[in-house]
């Protein structure tokens, strides 16, 4: 089948990869024309693991090109993918410019195309879409939801075995042309699920709160254990081994970030709204996560004031940017809030991360220094906060770590090490919902 992708990002670049590297002939779109001219050099420009080797793969096997702009490729192509942004506006709502304007530049070329929605979009797109095609007199062009759920650090994997597909249709045709596409997608018998628009793009929201809404409840459970002396860890591992609850998305952290989750609850707050009701449970999960980030900013605070040591101008080493492991992206990670904590408290900041070391400087700028080896950050460090939860962090040198800190004091936003053996080893040792 002849597809075109829009917008190479973390899921336009995976879904089309994927769908070129089981046999389709895929147009990728950008309108970046750096990234575009990185990719078609083989270049991949983020992280996102086993997707280099697919992308050069698929491109030498000429089924994966990739351009700027809306070429002839898009007057064969079955179906067009939207992959592209949808940001948060001041309102909490999200911006469908890019998905109005990539949807017209379709029409524009091709009067009987697929139109399937793959970027996050609120309840409602998919109609509006549909009335958009009718006032450009393209009543022939159908639209389908198809919300992705791949995660950045296994997008690969999820793109290529997803749990289930979710598509939303009205239009009866297109459903065979859906089953077709994702068949090899599916050969150990997960689900594809049809169902009407609206429920397609409700489905994607539901997901994303229900998860977000663990890890903020399990968060606040830690704030307890702190309290009461408990420890988050025992008590996650015995509730979650009731198979009701099951142990994903239950890890007590900094608290959650990325480009999706923040981003889509706030979207879906704003709908709530729309229809004048309120989203108690949704705004207390997004709250809950600003107070869970706050609170770890607190912890570092009370223990220098603790002390009677003041921070500024000293050196304060940070493990970990991204908003989780396996991805350098930073899009609303929980690290930053840190990064912008200490900065305003004057320290020095010295970060490294595996990956996101160039999207954090694109950030800061001189504001703090990265650095390529994790022991280098400490080299007379104050104290570590550990705020992604990569591997390599799991089970470092302690022994050098102890030899190159200034202070032996580590927060650990990602509950990585026991609290005995750090007492054992010397070390003033923070982390969440265990003391
Ligand atoms: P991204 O920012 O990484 O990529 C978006 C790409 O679209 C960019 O490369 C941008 O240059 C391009 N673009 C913007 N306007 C364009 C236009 N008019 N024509 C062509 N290209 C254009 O975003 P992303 O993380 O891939 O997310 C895309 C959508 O998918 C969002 O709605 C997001 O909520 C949703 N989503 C993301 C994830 C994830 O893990 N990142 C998972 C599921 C769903």
């Amino acid at each position: 089948m002849k597809i075109t992708v829009v917008g190479t990002g973390y899921v336009g670049l995976v879904t089309g990869t994927c769908f070129a590297d089981t046999g389709n002939m895929v147009t990728c779109i950008d309108t970046d024309e750096k990234k575009i001219e990185r990719l078609k050099k083989g270049d991949i420009p983020f992280y996102e693991p086993g997707l280099s080797e697919l992308v050069i793969r698929n491109q030498q096997e000429g089924r994966l090109v990739f351009t700027t702009g809306f070429t002839d490729e898009i007057k064969q192509s079955s179906v067009a993918f939207i992959c592209v942004g949808t940001p948060s506006r001041k309102d909490g709502s999200a911006n469908l410019d890019f998905v109005f304007q990539v949807a017209r530049d379709i029409a524009h070329l091709n009067d009987s195309i697929i139109i399937a929605v793959k970027s996050t979009v609120p309840v409602g797109t998919a109609a509006e879409l549909k009335s958009l095609m009718h006032q450009l007199g393209k009543d022939r062009i159908r639209i389908v939801s198809n919300p992705e759920f791949l995660r950045e650090g296994c997008a690969v994997e999820d793109c290529m075995k997803p749990d289930r597909v979710v598509f939303g249709t009205d239009s009866y045709d297109t459903l065979k042309v859906f089953h077709d596409l994702y068949q090899s997608f599916v050969r150990t018998g997960n689900p594809i699920m049809s169902m009407d628009n609206v429920s397609a793009e409700m489905t994607k929201y539901v997901s994303n709160c229900i998860l977000a809404a663990r890890i903020a409840l399990i968060n606040e459970m830690s704030l307890l254990c702190e309290k009461v002396g408990a420890d988050i860890t025992q008590v996650r591992q015995a509730a979650g081994a009731d198979h009701r609850i099951g142990t994903q998305y239950l890890f007590p952290s900094i608290g959650f970030g990325g480009s999706c989750f923040p981003k889509d609850l706030r979207a879906m707050a704003s709908l709530f709204r729309d229809y004048e009701m309120r989203a108690n449970v949704l705004e207390a999960t997004i709250l809950a996560n600003e107070l869970q980030k706050k609170n770890f900013c607190r912890k570092i605070k009370n223990y220098y004031a603790e002390i009677d040591m003041s921070i500024a101008h000293k050196k304060i080493a940070i493990w970990g940017a991204s908003f989780k492991a396996r991805t350098d992206d930073v899009r609303e990670s929980p690290a930053l809030d840190v990064i912008d904590f200490l900065i305003k408290e004057e320290a020095k900041v010295v970060i490294y991360d595996p990956k996101a070391n160039s999207n954090i400087t694109a950030l800061y700028g001189s504001q703090v220094k990265c650095v390529d080896d994790p022991y280098e950050a400490l080299d007379g460090a104050f104290g570590l906060c550990v705020l992604t939860e990569w591997n390599q962090f799991r089970h470092p040198d302690f022994d050098m770590m102890a030899s190159k800190l200034s202070k032996k004091v580590i927060f650990d936003g990602r509950n990585l090490y026991s609290p005995a053996k750090m007492k054992e080893l010397g070390f003033a040792y923070h982390s969440i919902g265990r003391v």
